[in-house]
């Protein structure tokens, strides 16, 4: 590994995202994945992009590990509700596609167990215990595991999205809020937000 590829320890992310558990677990590994195999030379900043299919813990691993912020424009979700993540460095034009081979369930049957007793409210207070002790541990595990084993990895070709843009706003004629043009509809000839606008619809 380069000098240069600086990632950040897992104790960073859980300081962000309020927990320790096995989706930001899941997260760090694809984002620490993703830099080793895409980075260059250059210090990664808006050249690097990711493509999440979901929006759970996951991704708030995703955005400290790579700083990829919705912020800045390059992190993009895709509500597809899959443990999919794709990272694009814009300058080489090299993508990988991680795509997560087993369900925390399927890793871990004793903590998919007792979290299930947790989630139905009937465990006692030990059995709550135990769900913390067992969800640490299931999220140890996925930073220990290699990342082969973890995910199906592969590099592929990808249409590069644009990157992000700033866009003028217009005055809502209806609430008076400013409002992106791009996202600004138009209502009797007027612009309008999004909340305010009286879709036509026939379905
Ligand atoms: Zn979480
Ligand atoms: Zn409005």
């Amino acid at each position: 590994m380069e000098e240069s590829m600086h990632i950040l320890p897992f104790s960073e992310v859980t300081k962000f995202h309020g927990h320790v558990c096995p989706g930001t677990a899941i997260g760090y590994r694809a984002g620490e994945i993703a830099i080793k195999e895409l980075s260059s030379n250059r210090a990664m900043d808006e050249e690097f992009l990711a493509i999440v299919e979901n929006d759970s813990c996951s991704v708030d691993a995703i955005q400290v590990v790579t700083g990829c912020t919705f912020g800045k424009g390059n992190l993009i979700f895709k509500d597809y509700g899959k443990n999919v993540y794709t990272f694009v460095n814009r300058d080489t034009g090299d993508a990988l596609r991680l795509s997560l081979s087993k369900s925390i369930d399927e890793m871990d049957p004793e903590f998919a167990k007792i979290r299930g007793k947790v989630f139905s409210g009937s465990a006692s207070e030990e059995e709550k215990q135990e769900f913390e002790r067992q969800k640490n541990k299931a999220s140890q595990d996925i930073l220990d595991m290699p990342g082969e084993e973890l995910f199906d990895i592969e590099h592929i070709e990808l249409e590069i999205p644009e990157e992000a843009r700033i866009f003028q706003s217009v005055k809502c004629a209806k609430c008076g809020e400013l409002v992106a043009e791009h996202r600004a509809r138009v209502e009797k000839g007027s612009f309008v937000c999004i909340p305010c606008f009286d879709d036509y619809s026939r379905n």
